[in-house]
């Protein structure tokens, strides 16, 4: 292509300095900073997790702990009595008259404590057993009792409900039992961000203290002593400061992302802009640079041909008639190309004004085709007309629809090669009338297709040095008919020849009168 191609050292470069200098280190800070904060996020929550563990273990302990103060408040009685050699029913008396929130009291012999278990809380033994029969699910806790002498003489206990004593001793136990120094976040955690659930066999919950809010660190331990087969699970609440980090956390990491994005897209579009400019740039040149050489050619031609004339150098009549129509031919060429350059001045500018009037199309078409005609046959063209007797008209500017045409004749003329024959048709078409141009000439890929009815596109064809332009004919073509309410179709295939088809609203139509309130155009 010619004139919207950057070179390929100024591209590179810009694509190079631009990217590598602003986006690939925004990218890099971008990266680095998710992946720190996912490292704090990680290390946040693995602390956590921890914390909820150790809670868990604590919860646990605790329960032990709150046993242990119960049967001791309950024992006190009959240990008093056992250390003054009290006998067995008098111990047992007392036993039982401290039943308190248990059931089931006895004095159990030192020779049947061989079935007891035994778990130390807080250096004390706590005995226990499970009940079978009628006292499954429960279990028996107790402690020792001794004699005058010091020898443990057997021991006092209670049948329990573990899972009852669980649930009802649950708030007392996170409440006062649990360590509230807290160990974490500069004395951040506490026990009040703790989420505490119970469960029995099976994930079935007993009891709970706060709603978790994030369950992704929170921890499970399972109870042990009379406790077992129940586990607790501690988690964070809502407000604990692992659960606000973790939120904080996606928060900055969907900020990081957007702003990496945003800086990604800046870049790309400021490089697509500083590109385009420098496009521009390159194709004001190159329009110069063009209308200068068509200027030129024609201008130097017809001089030479006037100069021959004025100093009667030529030998024959013939000879001078050829010089005249060069003379001719060359003007046409010269009106045209200025023509061109006006109309698309004034089109940018806003400035176009059309004449609308009920244009009798075949007529214009007739009216063009002669009035080039005598280029067609100078360059040995063939002409194909396929023009039907009537048309409908359309409303347009006569003149404006003749220049099209003469666009599209002029470059069927410039971009063929050894096939030449143009085509021109005209038919009515749904609502529409339409006018094609036939060649037979280079074609163009159908990647250009859309391309070339921008302006100052030029297509590097290989024949474009030869042949003149200065890439605004179909851009042309293109705004004129679109401000009459029409189209431009293209159909072409490289090597075998392009048909460019005018398609305009007959007049009357609605398309028509949408035309008519456009009759001043903007770029
Ligand atoms: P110009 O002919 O002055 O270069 P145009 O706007 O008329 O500008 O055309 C733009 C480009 O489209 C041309 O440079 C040429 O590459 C391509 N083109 C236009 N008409 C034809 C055609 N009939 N066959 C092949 N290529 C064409």
């Amino acid at each position: 292509m010619f004139g919207t191609r950057l070179s390929p050292l100024i591209s590179r470069r810009l694509v190079t300095i631009i990217g590598l200098g602003v986006a690939l280190p925004a990218l890099v800070l971008a990266g680095l900073g998710i992946y720190l904060t996912l490292q704090i996020a990680r290390a946040v929550e693995d602390e956590s997790a921890r914390y909820n563990s150790y809670m868990a273990l604590q919860v646990g302990e605790a329960f032990e702990q709150e046993l242990m103060s119960v049967l001791r408040r309950s024992i006190t009685r009959a240990e008093n009595l056992s250390r003054t050699g009290a006998d067995p029913v008098a111990v047992q008396a007392a036993i039982e008259s401290e039943t308190g929130e248990f059931q089931g009291a006895q004095l159990v012999p030192l020779d049947d404590l061989d079935g007891f278990s035994l778990l130390i809380v807080e250096s004390q033994p706590l005995l226990f057993a499970p009940g079978e029969g009628d006292r499954r699910g429960q279990y028996f806790v107790g402690l020792l009792l001794r004699g005058p002498d010091g020898q443990v003489t057997g021991a006092g206990g209670w049948w329990m409900d573990p899972r009852g004593f669980l649930v009802r001793h649950l708030p007392a136990v996170t409440q006062d039992r649990l360590p509230s120094n807290p160990r974490l976040y500069g004395g951040f955690e506490s026990t009040r961000r703790l989420s505490v659930t119970l469960f029995a066999g099976f994930g079935q919950v007993l009891a709970r203290v706060r709603e978790p809010g994030n369950l992704r660190t929170a921890r499970t331990e399972p109870l042990v002593g009379p406790f077992e087969g129940c586990a607790v699970r501690v988690a964070a609440t809502s407000n604990a400061p692992a659960v606000w980090t973790t939120r904080f956390v996606s928060l900055e990491i969907t900020f990081i992302s957007l702003m990496g994005m945003a800086i990604v897209l800046a870049t790309a579009f400021g490089l697509r802009y500083t590109i385009r400019q420098l496009e521009l740039a390159q194709i004001k040149a190159g329009f110069v640079s063009n209308v200068t050489h068509e200027l030129k050619t024609p201008i130097a031609l017809i001089r030479l041909a006037v100069e021959t004339l004025e100093m009667r150098r030529v030998g024959s009549p013939e000879e001078s008639e050829r010089f005249l129509r060069s003379i001719g031919r060359e003007t046409l060429r010269l009106q045209q190309l200025v023509d061109n350059i006006l109309d698309f001045a004034r089109l940018e500018a806003g400035q176009r004004v059309f004449r609308f009037e009920d244009v009798d199309l075949l007529a214009v078409v007739h009216e063009t085709v002669e009035s080039f005609r005598p280029r067609l046959e100078h360059q040995g063209f063939r002409l194909d007309l396929d023009l039907p007797p009537s048309l409908p008209a359309v409303r347009g500017d006569a003149t404006a629809l003749s220049h099209c045409l003469l666009n599209l004749l002029d470059n069927a003329l410039k971009y063929s090669r050894t096939q030449r024959e143009v085509g021109v048709a005209a038919a009515a078409r749904d609502g529409a009338v339409v006018v094609s141009v036939t060649d037979r000439g280079i074609g163009i890929a159908p990647g250009d297709q859309r391309r070339i009815f921008e302006k100052f596109v030029r297509l590097d064809t290989g024949l474009v040095h030869d042949v003149k332009g200065a890439g605004l004919g179909l851009s042309l073509v293109d705004q004129i008919v679109r401000a009459h309410g029409g189209h431009v179709e293209l159909e072409s295939r490289p090597g075998e020849g392009s048909t460019f088809t005018l398609v305009l609203p007959r007049a009357g139509g609605a398309e028509a009168s949408q035309a008519d309130s456009r009759q001043r155009t903007g770029s």
